[in-house]
């Protein structure tokens, strides 16, 4: 899951990105509100944390454009201490929570994992299909009750697939949720996870079907 966080003091920025990424997410991390804009209007983010002062176009810009396009990814924005009136005016430009600066990156890192879990898994905490199960509280994935081991992008393409059950997702879909911007995103490497996937969820009841020219879909396997 790729998340986008919008901050313009660096140090700030630094300390949160590392946070997220050690939990396991994609960050991507821009500074101004034009760049951000940009972003949005051309990547596929599952969540974005906005500051409000931001160069350029202001967090509340981004937003608004945001939701003007219909997008309707979750929004956490970084507010003042105390500033009642930009919440609201957050609030009711489309925001899902704030969160008032300062803040400690652990109550940071609950409210994304509460968001995503509103957003991304119908607002269950957990997910089965056949006998995988994810949890997306400890972002942790069994198969018949056992841990299984997974590589950060491995754990991405798995991610993707099970947050949307049913759809067939493309190379390039799994792609856009899994490289940052600063990455090389290659679409063929997908094929390499989806194989070792395949490997550790033998006999799990579950499998990833490919839909030539389309993609890969995840589902239970009949008895
Ligand atoms: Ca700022």
């Amino acid at each position: 899951m790729r998340i986008l966080l919008v901050e313009d003091h660096l140090q700030l920025a630094a300390s949160v990105a590392q946070a997220l990424k050690g939990a396991g997410w994609t960050v991507d991390v821009l500074h101004d509100g034009v760049a951000a804009d940009l972003a949005l209007a051309s990547e596929d983010y599952a969540l974005v944390i906005l500051d409000i002062g931001l160069p350029r176009l202001d967090g509340f810009q981004v937003l608004a454009r945001l939701r003007e396009r219909g997008k309707t990814l979750p929004v956490l924005m970084l507010t003042a201490r105390g500033e009642v009136k930009d919440r609201v005016h957050g609030l009711n430009l489309g925001a899902d929570d704030y969160l008032a600066k300062p803040f400690e990156l652990s109550e940071l890192e609950a409210r994304v994992k509460a968001l995503l879990r509103r957003s991304m898994l119908g607002g269950e905490q957990q997910q089965r299909c056949g006998n995988l199960l994810y949890d997306l509280g400890t972002r942790r994935f069994t198969l018949d009750g056992a841990t299984l081991s997974l590589t950060a992008r491995e754990q991405g393409v798995l991610e993707a697939m099970i947050a949307r059950p049913g759809r067939v997702m493309s190379k390039e879909q799994l792609a856009a949720q899994l490289f940052g911007l600063d990455e090389d995103a290659s679409p063929d490497a997908i094929e390499i996870y989806v194989h070792r996937l395949r490997k550790k969820l033998e006999g799990g009841g579950v499998r990833i079907v490919t839909f030539r020219g389309l993609g890969y879909l995840l589902e239970a396997v009949d008895g």
